[in-house]
């Protein structure tokens, strides 16, 4: 079987993926299963997709039930589900507008277009844009242009020009490299790619005052730590600070494509008709499915988010005194939990071996497995994936 996968994926696909050799076909709430019938534990959502669980009932339902009446017509008419989709995110967050797409790299791409626009109408030349020494944005142009990891620039140069890139350790670094002619910094309030790091709450402080100072939007992209996955509804709400933006996409459709770009109200006022535009963005089915996500995430879910965070806390601590010897740090925020391993151990090889046990996680960073498991588990899971984890440290 193994063979024929990687026949057929040679023969037919581009080379992009390094895949794990296994091929799923169906989902229900946190287990998976392929074309053998073997049952995995989801602890990846797909990459903090699915984060209401795998077929998840009531959004199967409402998508079904659009797709029936009608799926796409183009944003030359009005959608009123979009109006619904804005109006929950906005009650959620701040008072904002939104823009649809249907990706986390074009939810930057427009907000990064804003950032331009919007400084350029203050000032000729101001048009710099700070990003954070290893932070992910996506993997369009103008996404890894943002993106302060060298792996995913190299050999596409020339990027955009006139980015600087601060080390979220280093509040001074960033006061000096702010001035006038910033129009917008990038944050991640936990970066997911780069290894799951919260930014330093005096960081963030500091960045809001400098946006104030200098006139620029400070926009969180909320891609992977928004949609309840940091136990807040969005990940800036750990730091008391509102954004001027934010942008979406990941789990704000539990799988159906969709992305967002949400904008202050009065930045987003004074944007031209034309100014932008998606084909797909926002059609009805993405937004039936987004509609569904937003009302199923209340304070009810975010308290068991909570709840799950403390418990991954409480087996992390004991995981960690065990095996002090090969995990360098654990670091749990919400959902997004980092188990971050001593330079020695491959990372590659446990995530190997956690498959052979039924599991399925991520990596991340330099050596980090990362877990961005569905709101759905309970404690019977978290306790199964340490039991696993455990064993295979013991065997390595
Ligand atoms: C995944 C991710 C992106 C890119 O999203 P795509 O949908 O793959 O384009 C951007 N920013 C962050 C923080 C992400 O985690």
């Amino acid at each position: 079987m193994e063979e024929e996968f990687f026949e057929l994926e040679r023969k037919w696909l581009i080379p992009f993926y390094d895949r794990f050799p296994i091929a799923i076909t169906k989902g229900k709430y946190h287990y998976v299963f392929d074309t053998e019938n073997k049952k995995y534990l989801d602890f990846t959502s797909g990459i903090g997709v699915v984060n209401f669980g795998h077929s998840n009932p009531a959004i199967t339902k409402e998508v079904c039930r659009q797709l029936k009446r009608i799926s796409h017509i183009s944003n030359l008419y009005y959608n009123p589900l979009q109006w619904n989709v804005a109006s929950l995110i906005s009650q959620k967050s701040f008072k904002s507008k939104v823009f649809f797409c249907n990706s986390g790299a074009e939810s930057n791409e427009a907000a990064i277009k804003v950032a331009r626009w919007y400084g350029n109408s203050i000032r000729k030349g101001k048009n710099r844009i700070i990003s954070l020494i290893n932070s992910f944005h996506g993997r369009t142009m103008g996404a890894i242009s943002i993106t302060g990891q060298e792996k995913y620039r190299i050999g596409f140069e020339p990027l955009l020009e006139n980015i600087s890139f601060v080390n979220p350790q280093n509040p001074e670094e960033l006061e000096s490299k702010f001035d006038e002619d910033v129009c917008a910094i990038f944050l991640e309030a936990v970066q997911g790619e780069g290894g799951v790091y919260k930014l330093p709450y005096e960081f963030v402080k500091r960045a809001r005052e400098l946006c104030d100072r200098y006139n620029a939007l400070m926009i969180f992209d909320e891609v992977q730590a928004g949609i309840g996955r940091t136990g807040k509804y969005f990940g800036y709400q750990n730091f008391d600070i509102i954004p001027d933006a934010i942008t979406l996409a990941k789990a704000l459709g539990n799988g159906i494509p969709i992305g967002a770009l949400v904008l202050r109200n009065d930045v987003a006022e004074n944007l031209p008709k034309g100014f932008h535009a998606s084909t797909f963005g926002g059609n009805f089915v993405a937004c039936s499915a987004a509609i569904k996500v937003l009302k199923l995430l209340d304070e009810k879910l975010l308290e068991k988010i909570r709840w799950l965070s403390k418990l991954f806390e409480s087996y992390s601590k004991d995981l960690k005194d065990s095996f002090s010897d090969k995990i360098e740090e654990i670091r749990i925020y919400g959902l997004m939990i980092g188990i971050d391993f001593k330079e020695e151990i491959n990372v590659r090889k446990i995530i190997d071996s956690l498959i052979l046990k039924g599991i399925l996680t991520l990596r991340a960073g330099k050596n980090v497995l990362r877990l961005l498991p569905p709101f759905t588990i309970g404690e019977k899971e978290i306790q199964y994936f340490y039991d696993s984890l455990k064993e295979t440290l013991k065997n390595y």
